[in-house]
């Protein structure tokens, strides 16, 4: 019988591009047909409740039942004209992936079609299923998932999708979508104050966060032949090609055929659902590609990249395509994040962190927030490192083509120069810092020149020309968790700034030297975390230690940031998470990671124990009879003999560390109670004494062992061949 991965292989002879014909010349013709969007909104809703709806997205403000109700008979108008059945409340339990119920628009009893608004504003899916972290126990496992009118509602098939928050019973949060909604609050609320000082006319800010999607495309038939990839979503095992990305060949190279018609049909389904995707490119390792939409606000963007994600996994099947959006599906290959450009835009329309200058109050304006956003991440950098961990993310922070697990901030020479400036003149006059701008005629580059003359790949947490961009994120997370974080850290950060200037004007100091000078102080407390050079060498983990930065790169032990007194303080004090949500969240992301090891730890011993070594020892049987005719005839037999022995060597260290492992992951699961414990048992004891020595002994043998009884699809079978 023909091994899974012979079938693939010959699968793949017959592969052909699926052509896709976009819907119209014009993308204007079908963006944002499948979601119920302002325009659609005007076409199915009277005035007056168009104007209420409207007006609760843009203030965030209550809508009533009454509107809810007519809003609900809209919905069902407009859906069931575009043939939609059923309806889900949407949202994003812990678990990483979103979450459905769907029920019909069917009702039995009167025959026809019917929705009501309370089940739009609320339902209470069965939610025993999803981690909580002991916020709910089993009795009273109810969870409500209530209507986000922000975010626009949207069709995925035949069901309407709503965009939900989900929160226990007793009204703690248990998703991602909630926690971000909150720090956008405390950001929009601590932004607007400080803004007072420069203009009047702020009353409301919009968060903007631009994601950069990174995944990987490899043949569907691979993927069913791999059972690693199905079951932990990465390699466990598979050795180098001889052709890697040493040649970077695929960066910017021309998309294959195959590649560019999935493409052409997911950017056609995600411009339906009014997400505006961009830019294409191959990334940097083979097989490994990106997708960055235009930036939105945080909320609606991060919902977006949930729906790309999902868009691209199932146009992806259509193309006999799987698409991987683990970190680090490929050892030895570049990880994949997703980078999340982060700015702040007034109700006025002025991005606050685009240097752009017109005039020195310009100048001012835009120094105070870039400095505290640089002094939010010197104070709680810790919390952003907390916010990305995660099994898969481990593999690429700290990794050597990743950013580092230390978290620093690139901000050009440029800035850094006016910076050094700030702090080293005492007297700093806001003419010279308006000059030096001039001087740099920032003013007249447009941002795209900045940006490519003036980057680092290599760092964290980027300023790339108006925004920050912070490029550590993985690319299976869901932008909840760090955007809640960022956006948390910044509006404590601008909150104590406020006080501080406050204070020194209440004692007699004008508005612009009272800025300054906190600005100042800022900056040289600030400096630790400004790192201009390559963050990927050794010389910066030894200068970071120096600096006293955290270098922390496992999960289990970065979480620990999040739990600490000064974090559930600062978590309380913005209203985002008391302490028992912050203690449950813990919990979570502990048992996540754990169970994600466990996973992988049983995949290595399954897969060794049941493919690997029985095809080594079928092959290893064959030379040894090899050995014995050879003899016979008086052969030189001793290649056939070494051979033999390198195989023993190395499938006699495949037996006993996949033993040994299975061993200790029994006893921890058996001894350890804490789940804290646990996470870190399986990250060094499992995970980090035999996960590489198993691995380094079944890649060498794939090298030794006939190809043709080889039963997983090689790397170089995955990634080269299309
Ligand atoms: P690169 O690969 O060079 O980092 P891309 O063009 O692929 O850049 O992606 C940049 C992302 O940043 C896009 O999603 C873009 O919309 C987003 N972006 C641009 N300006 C802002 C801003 N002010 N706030 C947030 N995101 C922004
Ligand atoms: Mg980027």
């Amino acid at each position: 019988m023909a091994s899974l991965r012979q079938k693939a292989l010959e699968a793949l002879t017959e592969r052909k591009p699926v052509k896709v014909e976009f819907p119209s010349n014009k993308v204007s013709d079908y963006f944002g047909d499948n979601c119920y969007n302002d325009k659609a909104m005007r076409g199915t809703l009277s005035p007056t409740v168009y104007k209420k709806v409207s007006q609760a997205i843009k203030t965030g403000s209550k809508i009533n039942e009454e509107t809810a109700e007519a809003v609900a008979q809209g919905l069902i108008s407009w859906a069931t004209a575009k043939g939609v059945t059923h309806f889900t409340h949407w949202f994003q339990p812990l678990t990483g992936a979103t979450a459905e119920k769907h029920d019909s628009f069917f009702d039995a009893l009167s025959g026809i079609e019917k929705f009501k608004g309370s089940l739009l504003v609320q339902q209470e899916p069965d939610a025993s299923s999803f981690p909580n972290g002991g916020i709910r126990s089993t009795f009273e496992a109810r969870g409500y998932t209530g209507w986000d009118p922000s975010s626009p509602i949207f069709i995925v098939g035949t069901t309407l999708c709503i965009p939900t928050i989900f929160v226990s019973y007793t009204g703690e949060t248990l998703d991602y979508k909630g926690a971000l909604l909150k720090a956008v609050e405390a950001v929009d609320k601590a932004t607007v104050d400080v803004c007072q000082y420069f203009d009047e006319n702020v009353n409301s800010i919009s968060v903007s966060l631009g994601c950069e999607q990174e995944y990987f495309a490899i043949d569907q038939d691979f993927y069913h032949a791999r059972p690693d990839l199905v079951m932990s979503g990465r390699t466990l095992f598979g050795a180098a090609p001889a052709r890697g990305q040493q040649l970077d060949d695929h960066y910017f190279g021309s998309i294959q055929p195959r590649i560019l018609e999935f493409m052409k049909e997911f950017e056609i389904e995600a411009l339906k659902l009014g997400i505006p995707v961009t830019t294409r490119h191959n990334e940097v390792a083979p097989g490994q590609f990106e997708v960055a939409p235009l930036f939105e606000e945080v909320n609606v963007a991060s919902d977006h990249n949930l729906q790309m994600m999902d868009i691209i996994e199932r146009v992806g099947a259509k193309h006999n395509l799987k698409i991987l959006f683990h970190e680090k599906p490929f050892a030895g290959l570049n990880g994949s994040g997703k980078h999340n450009n982060w700015s702040l835009i007034t109700n006025t329309g002025r991005n606050l962190l685009d240097p752009k200058l017109g005039n020195q109050k310009d100048a001012l304006y835009f120094l105070t927030f870039f400095v505290n956003t640089l002094r939010a991440v010197a104070e709680n950098g810790d919390l952003l490192r907390a916010s990305i961990a995660s099994a898969g993310n481990d593999h690429r922070l700290g990794a050597n083509e990743a950013p580092p697990a230390i978290v620093s901030c690139f901000i050009g020479s440029q800035l850094t120069e006016l910076l050094n400036e700030l702090e080293n003149t005492g007297d700093l006059k806001i003419e010279s810092v308006a000059d030096e701008f001039m001087k740099l005629g920032i003013d007249k580059i447009p941002n795209l020149t900045l940006d490519t003359t003036d980057r680092n790949r290599t760092s964290p947490f980027a300023f790339t020309g108006n925004k920050f961009e912070y490029r550590a994120v993985g690319s299976g997370a869901n932008c909840g968790s760090p955007m809640m974080t960022l956006n948390l850290i910044v509006a404590e950060q601008l909150k104590q700034f406020k006080a501080e200037v406050d204070g020194l004007i209440s004692g007699g100091t004008a508005k612009e030297s009272a800025i300054l000078s906190v600005l100042k102080r800022y900056v040289s407390e600030s400096k630790k975390v400004c790192f201009e050079g390559d963050g990927y060498s050794d010389e910066w983990v030894v200068e970071a230690e120096k600096r006293g930065l955290s270098n922390v790169k496992d999960t289990p032990r970065a979480l620990d940031f999040f739990v600490t007194d000064k974090a559930k303080k600062l978590f309380a004090d913005h209203g985002v998470f008391n302490e028992r949500e912050l203690e449950a969240r813990h919990e979570v992301w502990l048992e996540n990671y754990s169970m994600k090891i466990g996973i992988e730890a049983g995949m290595i011993a399954d897969l060794a124990l049941n493919q690997i070594l029985p095809a080594v020892f079928k092959y290893q049987g064959g030379l040894v009879q090899e050995a014995k005719g050879l003899k016979e005839l008086g052969i030189d037999n001793s290649a056939v003999v070494s051979t033999i022995e390198e195989i023993a060597a190395l499938a006699a260290t495949v037996k006993t560390q996949v033993t040994a492992l299975v061993a200790e992951k029994a006893r921890i699961d058996n001894e350890i109670e804490s789940s804290r414990e646990a996470a870190i048992a399986l990250c060094d004891d499992v995970k980090g004494k035999y996960f590489d020595v198993i691995r380094e002994a079944v890649d060498s043998l794939e090298l030794i062992v006939d190809d043709a009884v080889w039963p997983l699809p090689k790397y170089r079978e995955m990634l080269f061949i299309r």
